[in-house]
């Protein structure tokens, strides 16, 4: 299957209120480009500087999600151009998040990730953190960032059932988020899904899949 074959499959069965992130990290601008083609306009990116070079060669029109951990000393590069940061993961980053985009005279879209996953890690909130964050003082502080949605990532395995509550317990942690006014805070994307587990997520109410291998076939890491 084509790069296009792959894109027109998942614009075709995608339910409505569900949008498919292209991941193309690794992916040489040239992939890209066909997947831009054939009208795929959201782009997935897990490093900053990977990131940044691939908007600077690519059409303007292409919304650029930063997927990845980001390290603090990182957001600068992305803050002028980003359109949503999928991965932030504490209030250090949201913070510095807050700084830079004021800077550039942005309100800068960020997602929560939250740790659903039964693999140890050391990114995302725990989902018992997320509320107290963001009714904390120093949240309420930040006026350049708009909170509007959480990302997370299941377990690697073929248990559909674990996967599944995984991602049921996400979408209740978002539910809840939103059943409450804080400023800042719209709860809008559930971002969850990859090429392994997007059909489930779906079932669950992603509205945000994010698919690298079965767009563009394996990765090619040097
Ligand atoms: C790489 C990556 C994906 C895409 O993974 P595939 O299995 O290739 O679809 C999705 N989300 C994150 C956070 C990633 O780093």
């Amino acid at each position: 299957m084509s790069i296009k074959n792959n894109i027109e499959k998942f614009t075709q069965t995608l339910p409505a209120g569900c949008r498919l992130i292209a991941v193309s990290k690794t992916q040489p601008v040239e992939k890209i480009t066909e997947a831009y083609a054939a009208g795929q306009r959201l782009f997935g990116e897990n490093k900053a500087q990977e990131l940044t070079a691939k908007y600077e060669a690519l059409p303007k029109d292409i919304e650029w999600h930063m997927i990845g951990h980001l390290q603090t000393n990182k957001v600068k590069y992305i803050a002028p151009f980003v359109h949503l940061i999928h991965s932030v993961d504490s209030l250090k980053l949201l913070t510095e998040i807050d700084k830079q985009a004021k800077k550039v005279s942005r309100t800068i879209r960020c997602l929560l990730q939250v740790h659903i996953a039964r693999e140890e890690t050391k990114f995302g909130f725990s989902e018992s953190e997320v509320l107290d964050m963001l009714q904390s003082g120093q949240f309420q502080t930040l006026k350049n960032i708009q909170v509007c949605g959480l990302m997370g990532m299941a377990t690697l395995t073929d248990d559909v059932a674990q996967i599944r509550n995984e991602f049921k317990g996400l979408k209740t942690l978002f539910e809840k988020i939103k059943a409450v006014q804080i400023a800042s805070v719209s709860m809008e994307e559930l971002s969850m899904g990859m090429s392994s587990d997007y059909a489930i997520a779906i079932e669950e109410g992603s509205t945000l899949i994010r698919v690298g291998t079965a767009i563009f076939g394996e990765r090619n890491y040097h």
